[in-house]
């Protein structure tokens, strides 16, 4: 017997990158942060109390509410906190999708979770691809509209390419989209700028949402913590589908404490970007074309004549160091690589002169 939905029956689920039990691994292949949290984040976790646990947590994180409203100059009602910003994601699709249609638009490619969660709920997908140089094409919104999509998903800083759409094309994007654009800013944290400007009252905007996370700005991926930055209409009316309690309170502590440790944390991004350029540059060097990159990885396709990606992701995995391949369209000739320490560049950029100096011995053979 079959006793789920057709469409969960069908559904193909999120695929995470590997995460391995061995600690030798160089783990370049879910852009988690490579430094540690602010350590206010320890301190605020230990120091929650016998009797804090023993009652339910604030169920909306009012004190983190209050903490990101005044970090990002806005109000606590234009935030809310959710179980990391994939929580976010599921909410919106579930608030502002029909099942059955009228459903998602996004780039291709996206982030692979945004199809996943639209196949949950049973409602549609458009998808507009980008351009060569990884841009929105100038009609996305139209594009979206004719197909009645409600809800827009555009992850800026670009997953997987790193790209930056700015501030003027977000802008155009939202006046003529008939629906809510969620920009999900997983990464914005290692870019020059955000979209907070587009959420000031003046702008008029009624239909902009902002995904943030702690999970790589903050280092925090396994706490589980997001949160959505909105007009205060559209944050209500995604609070009234909240699960009452979905933030727990050693989160919530954690979370509020490392956004007040938020100039520790940017030291950590300053690092992270500059080591980005580092290996960019390196990785050209080599004969790699690379994306440009305002994100904690960048997009890498390795020089013709030697090894594919794909068996370079392989022969790299041998080596214990993990970065991300997909055999999808328009990307199976490329790797996803997180940014690490110098050291874990290092021993990525080493195992990368091997192999190509294996290959060629091979082919000179
Ligand atoms: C990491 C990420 C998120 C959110 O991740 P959480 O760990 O659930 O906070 C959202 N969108 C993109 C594109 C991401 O890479």
């Amino acid at each position: 017997m079959l006793y789920e939905r057709d469409n969960i029956h069908r559904l193909t689920p999120y695929t995470p990158g590997e995460q391995p039990q061995r600690a030798d691994v160089v783990k370049l292949n879910t852009n988690e942060n490579p430094y540690p949290p602010p350590a206010a984040v320890l301190e605020a976790i230990r120091d929650v109390s016998a009797d804090q646990l023993r009652r339910y947590p604030p169920p909306r994180a009012q004190q983190f509410r209050e903490t990101a409203a005044r970090l990002h100059g806005l109000s606590p009602e234009q935030v809310i906190a959710t179980n990391g910003g994939d929580e976010l994601l599921r909410m919106a699709v579930t608030v502002f999708c029909e099942p059955g249609g009228r459903g998602i638009g996004e780039t291709y490619p996206t982030y692979s979770l945004y199809d996943v969660l639209a196949e949950i709920h049973g409602t549609t997908i458009t998808q507009v691809p980008l351009a060569e140089d990884w841009s929105v094409p100038e009609d996305f919104a139209q594009r979206l509209n004719e197909r009645g999509c409600r809800l827009a998903l555009l992850v800026n800083p670009h997953a997987p390419s790193g790209r930056q759409e700015p501030l003027d094309k977000l802008e155009r994007v939202a006046r003529a989209f008939r629906g809510v654009l969620l920009i999900d800013e997983a990464y914005v944290d290692f870019a020059e700028f955000d979209a907070t400007p587009l959420l000031d009252p003046e702008r008029g905007l009624d239909n902009v949402l902002l995904l943030r996370t702690l999970s790589k700005g903050y280092s925090l991926a396994g706490l589980r913590f997001g949160y959505g930055l909105g007009h205060p209409r559209l944050i209500e009316t995604l609070d009234k589908a909240r699960d009452s309690y979905n933030t727990d309170i050693l989160s919530q502590a954690a979370a509020t404490a490392a956004l007040s440790a938020r100039d520790e944390a940017r030291k950590s991004w300053e690092k992270v970007i500059a080591e980005r350029a580092r290996l960019t540059g390196a990785l050209r060097q080599k004969g790699f074309t690379v994306a440009p990159s305002q994100s904690n990885f960048v997009l890498a396709s390795p020089p013709g004549g030697g090894l594919s990606a794909q068996a370079m992701y392989r022969a790299l995995y041998d080596r214990a160091i993990f970065v991300r391949y997909w055999d999808a369209p328009r990307i199976q000739d490329r790797l996803r690589i997180t940014v690490g320490t110098p050291e874990q560049n290092d021993a990525l950029l080493g195992a990368i002169d091997e192999l190509s100096r294996a290959a060629g011995g091979a082919s000179a053979s």
